[in-house]
């Protein structure tokens, strides 16, 4: 949302009842009981959705269904369960707690109350929440637009055979998802090959198209890794961070052309979608002025972690549930291997200068953005 929202209306917007029963005035069934039963004459019925014929007056009752509104007069509601009906009247057995069955005008929200801040999001029973206070429409920030470019002239779409050499396009399924999930309207670009122009002419055309882009592949220092080349030549300031001291995703490139950001990702499925999770996202929320609210889950470790202490690791993780606790499985291998984090629920950060965390120790995990899907 991109803006702070107050309720409009009180909720509820009137005093009723939460019980079906009868509405009764609270002086008048003082003391009743099975023994000691008070007798009302019952004169009339409240319907949903609409207001009170009339007043009640004492030595009266008027039939109330749940939500009904209270009569004028009234301030308490027998349950049907402690009466007694019979012809025209109703004998109250019990009168204990007869206020306790009206709900108060704004009991639940006042209006004036806060309901949501700038930059919350919004759930489905926000939404319902924000409808209930009386508001049809709130302004929210436009989805970013996200480029992505998937560069690699090895890549090849599943549903097409493979050919000696060739790999499966992973990236591009992987990050439009990741992008989806996280609140931006991503659009994929066709393939692009490795050759230095035509990585410059799909930056310029994403850039034209975007608020931001991404790039996968050829962010490294190869040959034929054309990303911070491209980049840097696309206009100012360009690259900001190539490089960065964390495994995996170390060739990672931030950039900004104008004030458009760009993240260049190493091509590794792991590296692409971890790099994309933990530097790419902060960034794109920031476009929709949204908060990072990914909350650590504390869970004991399966097993010891023993990393080069040189650098940051970020380390996916699985989780067992282990009776009361859930443990963190370490899933440990190459950037290579999207096995590693195919079934990974969370990441753990081992931070530059540990190396080792001990089996059994607590860590906090940090959730991987949960799928959004590709449309
Ligand atoms: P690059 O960053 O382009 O040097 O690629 C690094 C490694 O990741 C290479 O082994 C590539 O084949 C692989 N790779 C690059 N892009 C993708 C992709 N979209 N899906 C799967 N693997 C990829
Ligand atoms: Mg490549």
């Amino acid at each position: 949302v991109a803006q702070d929202v107050v309720a409009l209306e009180d909720v509820p917007p009137f005093e009723r009842s939460s019980v079906d029963g009868f509405a009764v005035i609270s002086s008048d069934v003082i003391g009743a009981s099975t023994q000691t039963p008070v007798r009302l004459t019952i004169s009339g019925e409240i319907l949903m959705g609409k207001p009170a014929s009339g007043a009640l007056r004492p030595g009266h009752a008027m039939h109330i269904p749940t939500g009904g509104a209270l009569p004028t007069g009234a301030d308490g509601v027998i349950k049907v369960e402690d009466t007694r009906e019979s012809e025209g009247h109703v004998e109250v057995l019990d009168g204990r707690g007869v206020r306790d069955h009206v709900t108060a005008r704004g009991a639940d929200v006042h209006r004036g109350d806060a309901l949501r801040k700038a930059g919350d999001v919004l759930t489905a029973a926000a939404l319902g929440m924000l409808a209930g206070a009386g508001h049809a429409g709130v302004s929210v920030y436009k989805k970013p637009v996200v480029g992505l470019l998937v560069s690699g002239d090895e890549l090849v779409e599943p549903g097409r055979p493979l050919r000696d050499g060739e790999i499966r396009d992973t990236n591009s399924i992987s990050l439009l998802a990741a992008l989806r999930a996280m609140g931006c309207a991503p659009h994929l670009y066709p393939r692009v090959v490795d050759r230095r122009e035509a990585l410059t002419r799909a930056f310029a055309q994403a850039l034209h198209d975007s608020d931001a882009v991404v790039v996968s592949g050829g962010s490294s220092v190869g040959e034929r890794d054309y990303t911070p080349a491209v980049v840097a030549a696309a206009g100012t300031p360009g690259v900001i961070v190539h490089g960065v001291r964390a495994k995996p995703g170390r060739p990672t490139l931030l950039g900004v052309i104008g004030d458009k950001p760009v993240i260049g990702l190493p091509g590794n499925p792991v590296s692409a979608l971890v790099m994309l999770e933990t530097l790419g996202k902060p960034i794109l929320l920031r476009l929709l002025g949204k908060r990072d609210e990914t909350v650590p889950v504390r869970a004991r470790l399966a097993h010891t972690i023993d990393v080069h202490p040189g650098l940051e690791h970020r380390i996916p993780v699985q989780f067992v549930k282990d009776g009361d606790d859930f443990t963190a499985v370490p899933l440990l291998g190459t950037s290579a291997q999207m096995r590693v984090l195919g079934f990974a629920d969370a990441l753990v950060i081992v931070p530059e200068g540990m190396g080792i965390m001990e089996a059994g120790s607590w860590v906090d995990a940090l959730p991987l953005t949960r799928s959004g899907g590709l449309r």
